[in-house]
């Protein structure tokens, strides 16, 4: 399977469509090397442009998907044709309709005790027959990881899942990725909220017109801070666009 990588600000991201970074996913699943996938949005850009550790674990993962409408129109005026935006949430749903009454199984990495509890059990209940064989809250300190690592190493799962918030969570997979007895990890950010019930996805009408940050940013206005991130990613696409910026790093694959 061969697909492209859109080079954005020094972040590859790949080019793949849902159904495409599904059956990748797939293929992984069924290999014995560990694989790493992250789902940048233009926040991950930025952060990324200010935090070199951040940048290079971005530069080593097996699979990026644009998660982020802003990552589709900025691979645009760089002169990239981006398939389409693939939200790291519902990359998690298609997996798990696929791997339902297989062997394959899945441990749950973040969140709140509560909401992490409670998205074990709405899947678990959406996807009959899914294998979830554990779950851990998100809220730990440092010195707790290797604790953590040995009870996923008990149940050795296919897919973890971690949803840390960003960058941490993509910084704990790279860091941790040796001692983990696992397949495949995934960066999910705010997906078990959404998973759970207690965050809602935007209402159909919203996504179909690419406008899902909106109904983001009016129902958590707590996130307007971050999310003035998305102007300023336009704002240095289109520098480096006219001028070529000296943060631009070369991506090694
Ligand atoms: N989170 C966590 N541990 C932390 C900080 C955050 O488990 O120390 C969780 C938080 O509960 C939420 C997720 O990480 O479920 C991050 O959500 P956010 O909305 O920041 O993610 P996004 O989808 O925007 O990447």
């Amino acid at each position: 399977m061969s697909f492209t990588t859109c080079n954005i600000l020094g972040v590859p991201i790949n080019n793949v469509n849902l159904n495409e970074a599904l059956n990748l996913v797939l293929l992984y699943l069924e290999e014995n090397e560990k694989k790493m996938i992250f789902t940048p949005n233009p926040e991950f850009v930025i952060n990324a442009l200010e935090d070199k550790e951040f940048m290079e674990i971005l530069n080593k993962s097996n699979l990026n998907i644009p998660d982020g409408i802003g990552i589709v129109i900025g691979a645009k005026i760089l002169g990239y044709n981006m398939k389409e935006r693939v939200p790291g949430y519902d990359l998690t749903q298609k997996i798990f309709s696929k791997i339902k009454n297989t062997n394959k199984t899945v441990y749950f990495l973040g969140a709140s005790e509560e909401t992490i509890t409670l998205a074990k059990k709405m899947m678990e209940q959406k996807y009959k027959g899914l294998k979830i064989v554990g779950t851990h809250n998100g809220y730990f300190k440092d010195n707790e990881g290797n604790i953590i690592i040995d009870e996923i190493n008990k149940v050795s799962p296919d897919l973890l899942l971690v949803g840390l918030g960003s960058p941490r969570q993509e910084k704990w997979i790279y860091n941790n990725k040796e001692k983990l007895n696992v397949k495949v990890m995934i960066g999910v950010g705010g997906s078990f909220d959404v998973m759970s019930g207690n965050v809602k996805r935007a209402p159909k009408i919203f996504i179909k017109l690419n406008l899902e940050w909106f109904y983001r940013l009016i129902t958590q206005p707590t996130r307007f801070k971050r999310m003035l991130k998305l102007p300023l990613f336009i704002i240095k696409v289109l520098k480096y666009k006219i001028k070529g910026d000296k943060n631009e790093r070369t991506i090694k694959k």
